[in-house]
């Protein structure tokens, strides 16, 4: 940031330009997604395999790749595998692979929640034995917090773990667990003691998934997605040596994985469709006349980048505050919930722009495919708290006003 002095009057200018370094992290990453992104995408052949399985083998290749490249986990420190990229690198990183519509990480939660909060909080035997396999893909990891009556207030689960000799017993349900049928392990959180405050006697476990005692019900999404579950838990087990954390102080691990969780914007993916839509009504005409010249749709354009700008300027204020503190912090909120609810407006607006093609579902020809990503974008307004969640943070954490005394203890707020 830089001061100016015109007409007696100082000025503060933000200098949002990046330096040389930077810029030559962008174009090493550059170089090598035109090398390796699988064939064809950078020329929009970007349809992934429909079947389940080819899907899967498609992403964990994709996942090794990456990881081959040191580009799986940039974040991490170098250490554990990654780069330890700053969080400049790490903005110019999400930047550049929302530009190329790059495939999703398949281990998204073992990357970006599980693997940090280990490298944090677990053990160098736990570490050693999980971390390497989390960047490759090897081990594809799930998030077990919610159940069918906790999920914004997590403190109140009921999952129940009991130590027999050297193992944990574990009983109960997950439920929304996303990818948990693709899960080779699952951080899970269980009650070990009822006697105190609901967050008190809290364990996390590392839970093997492939056991005979887990069994996983994928939940039919109104996009025809499967990508969450049902977990039953029926005597599963677990060894004492995958605590992590301390017995019946899970609450700490809690909270370290959802200040990652809460971390990951997605602005730039959002932008990113706002770019193509923008393409689409440049290119797509209606009674003879593109898109693009309509007054109703220009102005809703302009507002939506307007409302992006503005959501990535807010990032940067986030991701500095970050810099100075070294830890993700509850500035976080603010973009989860900017860009969440500008994920479900732009999308709608997409929607409504296609107009009949949207509901060509299967074979349609349909420029970009914009109904699924709409009914998608309200699970993302839930996904890692909802909304309202997020707002109670920014306001008790943010803006430092009274806590809600109606508010039970949640995870998601506490
Ligand atoms: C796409 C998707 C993926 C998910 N993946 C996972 C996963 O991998 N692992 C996992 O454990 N969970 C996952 N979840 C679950 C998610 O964390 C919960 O759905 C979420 O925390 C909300 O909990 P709930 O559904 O029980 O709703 P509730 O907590 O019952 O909330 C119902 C309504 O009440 C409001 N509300 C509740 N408490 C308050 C409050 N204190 N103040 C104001 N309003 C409030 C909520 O905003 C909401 O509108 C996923 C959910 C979705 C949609």
């Amino acid at each position: 940031m830089s001061s100016t002095r015109e007409g007696g009057q100082s000025t503060e200018i933000m200098d949002f330009s990046y330096t040389d370094a930077q810029e030559s992290f962008r174009d090493e990453l550059r170089v090598w997604l035109e090398e390796n992104l699988p064939d064809g995408w950078l020329d929009g052949e970007r349809e992934l395999p429909s079947d389940d399985d080819e899907r899967l083998a498609f992403l964990r290749d994709w996942q090794r790749t990456l990881a081959d490249g040191d580009w799986a986990g940039i974040h991490w420190p170098e250490a554990y595998g990654g780069r330890g990229a700053s969080l400049v690198e790490q903005t110019i990183y999400r930047e550049e692979m929302a530009r190329v519509n790059a495939p999703p990480q398949v281990n998204v939660i073992g990357i970006n929640l599980v693997g940090p909060t280990l490298i944090e909080a677990g053990t160098e035997e736990q570490k050693s034995r999980f971390v390497p396999n989390i960047l490759s893909g090897e081990e594809i990891w799930c998030q077990g917090y919610s159940e069918p009556e906790a999920g914004s207030d997590v403190a109140s689960l009921t999952t129940r773990a009991e130590r027999n000799g050297d193992e944990w017993v574990i009983n109960g349900q997950k439920i929304w667990t996303s990818y948990a049928h693709n899960a080779d392990w699952c951080l899970l959180v269980t009650r070990t003691d009822s006697s105190g405050e609901k967050h008190e006697g809290l364990t996390v476990l590392l839970v093997d998934m492939s056991q005979e005692g887990v069994e996983t019900d994928p939940i039919h999404q109104a996009n025809d997605d499967r990508s969450f579950n049902q977990v039953y838990l029926n005597d599963a087990t677990t060894t004492s040596d995958l605590v992590l954390g301390e017995v019946d102080e899970g609450w700490d691990i809690v909270m370290t994985l959802s200040a990652y969780e809460h971390a990951m914007t997605s602005i730039y993916t959002i932008e990113q469709r706002y770019l193509d839509l923008l393409e689409y009504c440049k290119t797509e005409t209606r009674g003879g006349t593109p898109l693009i010249e309509k007054p109703e749709i220009r102005q809703q354009l302009a507002d939506f980048d307007a409302r992006i700008q503005a959501a990535k300027v807010s990032h940067y204020r986030n991701v500095s505050k970050q810099i100075e503190t070294g830890r993700p912090g509850p500035e976080g909120s603010m973009d989860l919930v900017v860009s969440d609810e500008l994920r479900i407006d732009l999308l709608n607006f997409a929607v409504d722009v296609q107009g009949p093609a949207t509901s060509l579902w299967e074979n349609g020809d349909a420029a970009f495919d914009e109904t699924t990503g709409y009914l998608r974008s309200y699970g993302s307004w839930i996904a890692a708290g909802t909304g309202d969640i997020q707002r109670n943070i920014i306001g008790e954490r943010v803006l430092g006003l009274p806590k809600d005394k109606k508010s039970k203890m949640s995870h998601r707020s506490e």
